[in-house]
């Protein structure tokens, strides 16, 4: 423990991100670098206690040494800290940006006093690691000529390459985009992640021996069974790619169109030419509606904002979260209160009212007479607690019609496509996820496993590299009998954050 008394003396301080005025300028990242006396004095509030519910129980789902690297920092030693991050986390520049920190929900400093800003210290330490020149390609001895075929080039499939390599397994990653990442790279917009923070790690990935294939659709343009008969084992890490729809009247209309539709062509078009192409759906001079809150509505929101939209809405069918946490979510649980993200405060800023309007339903989209979407009709509900459930009730006389130009569902996923799993004949759960035991990852079909959002639903970066690692060392255990590979544990809490509308 650095500091004893660092707790007492220190308060929480957040990294600063840019002002909204001057980040919705441009499409880079929203964060700022922090200063070390800033990072060393946040370490010092970490208590070192007893029990890190912070790295375990309901805390980082890929145990992250936590307090050891927040002592660390605090005594300037961040070559040690980046040593020790890198043991449980093959990411931490992705998950350092990205990930909500259920692992600050359960620090028990949270129970009296605002929790270790966790998150930021894991993100210093691995931009100083890049920046030291400290992360070096790091290709295995010797190979085991066995062979293992990835399907999917996000975070979960990453994450099993990287394992997998590591053991000098040869491993070649399929992607059925045009560019490596999955969310990563077409999900999570670029200020949040910048996709060159993306692509550093890959090129590292591919100097250490990972070969990767894009523009591979396996079960279109690459057959599935080949790739089995050619490998020795196959990992399906597809996601959960399949988005919610809103069948509701109108919803053929032009202008409405899935939040990953309007994210992805804005990523590619900003990758490929700085928007120059123009292959992108554009929220200029538009009245954007939002339906879905989460990271994709929030992601939506502030790719619109940056596009220039005239007037934006969020539509968001439960109640407002608390304040403070609920009685019936005690600490170390992830906490379900209110928070407002990037995009949230970019909008308020802009408009000078917070975009979200809580009890919501959208009854039909309202078309112009010429087949374009110009409104929804909408009617407020409230929730109330019947026979111990929640229930939606509608609210008389408080239909309205809201202007829109440009609608975009951001209502969830509902699970993996299932054209690579049919033809290999592979079991699905009852969610319709590839059927596949957490902590085994292996299908129905012998040698075939399964990891990330394919097969837990619609989750997060961090439990998508908690179920590469796994499945990596299942895959290695499958082929040698036995590993070497560390088995990410499963921790309880973040499961209730991994189920929440993305
Ligand atoms: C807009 C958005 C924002 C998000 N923001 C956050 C966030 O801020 N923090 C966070 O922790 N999580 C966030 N998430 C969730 C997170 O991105 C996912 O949980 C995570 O990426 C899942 O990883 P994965 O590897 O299982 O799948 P994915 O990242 O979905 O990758 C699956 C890949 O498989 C490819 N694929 C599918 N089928 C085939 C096939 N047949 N052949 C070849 N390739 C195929 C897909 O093209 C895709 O590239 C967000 C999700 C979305 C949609
Ligand atoms: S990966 Fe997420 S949960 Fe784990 S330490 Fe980092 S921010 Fe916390």
């Amino acid at each position: 423990m650095g500091k004893p008394t660092g707790f007492k003396e220190f308060d929480r301080k957040k990294v600063e991100w840019r002002l909204p005025i001057v980040r919705l300028e441009d499409f880079g990242e929203i964060y700022t670098e922090p200063n070390e006396e800033h990072l060393r004095t946040q370490g010092a509030r970490c208590m070192d206690c007893g029990v890190p519910f912070c790295q375990s129980a309901t805390g980082c789902p890929i145990d992250n040494l936590i307090p050891e690297w927040n002592d660390l920092v605090y005594h300037g030693r961040w070559h040690d800290a980046l040593e020790r991050l890198h043991k449980t986390n093959n990411f931490p520049e992705f998950t350092g940006r990205v990930c909500p920190a259920p692992c600050e929900g359960a620090c028990v400093l949270g129970i009296t006093n605002p929790p270790v800003t966790i998150k930021n210290i894991e993100n210093a330490i691995i931009d100083r690691g890049f920046k030291e020149g400290w992360v070096k390609a790091n290709p295995p001895q010797s190979r085991t000529g066995k062979k293992i075929a990835i399907i999917g080039s996000g975070p979960a499939g990453l994450a099993a390459a990287d394992q997998l390599n590591k053991v000098g397994h040869t491993v070649t990653v399929y992607e059925r985009a045009d560019r490596i990442g999955g969310l990563l790279t077409y999900g999570i917009p670029n200020m949040k992640l910048d996709k060159g923070v993306v692509q550093r790690r890959l090129d590292l990935m591919a100097a250490e021996g990972v070969t990767f294939v894009t523009k591979a659709d396996v079960g279109k343009t690459v057959d599935p069974k080949k790739l089995m008969a050619d490998n020795d084992a196959v990992l399906l890490s597809t996601g959960a790619t399949k988005p919610r729809d809103l069948p509701i009247p109108g919803r053929q209309l032009k202008g409405i169109h899935f939040a990953m539709e309007f994210l992805t062509a804005n990523t590619a078009s900003l990758l490929d030419s700085k928007h120059a192409d123009g292959k992108f759906i554009s929220a200029k001079g538009k009245r954007v509606v939002v339906i879905g809150g989460g990271d994709t509505g929030c992601d939506c929101i502030g790719t619109s904002l940056r596009h220039g939209c005239s007037q934006l809405v969020n539509f968001e069918l439960l109640d407002k979260p608390p304040e403070s946490r609920a009685e019936d979510n005690p600490w170390p649980q992830w906490p379900r209160v209110f928070r407002s993200d990037y995009g949230h405060e970019e909008a308020e800023l802009k408009f000078g009212k917070d975009a979200r309007e809580y009890c919501i339903l959208s009854k039909e989209f309202v078309d112009d007479g010429k087949g374009n979407v110009t409104g929804i009709k909408t009617v407020r509900v409230r929730w109330i607690k019947k026979d111990g459930k929640m229930t939606m009730e509608e609210v008389a006389g408080s239909e309205e019609i809201i202007g829109a130009d440009l609608v975009l569902l951001a209502m969830g996923f509902l699970g993996p496509e299932h054209y690579v799993s049919e033809l290999l004949g592979i079991e699905v759960d009852p969610r319709s996820n590839y059927k596949a035991e957490h902590g085994k990852f292996s299908t129905s079909i012998p040698g075939v496993f399964a990891a990330g959002d394919c097969r837990r639903g619609q989750s997060l970066v961090v439990w998508a590299i908690n179920e590469g690692r796994g499945a990596a060392r299942s895959i290695d255990l499958y082929l040698r009998g036995s590993s070497t590979l560390p088995a990410p544990g499963i921790t309880m809490g973040s499961a209730l954050l991994s189920t929440s509308s993305r």
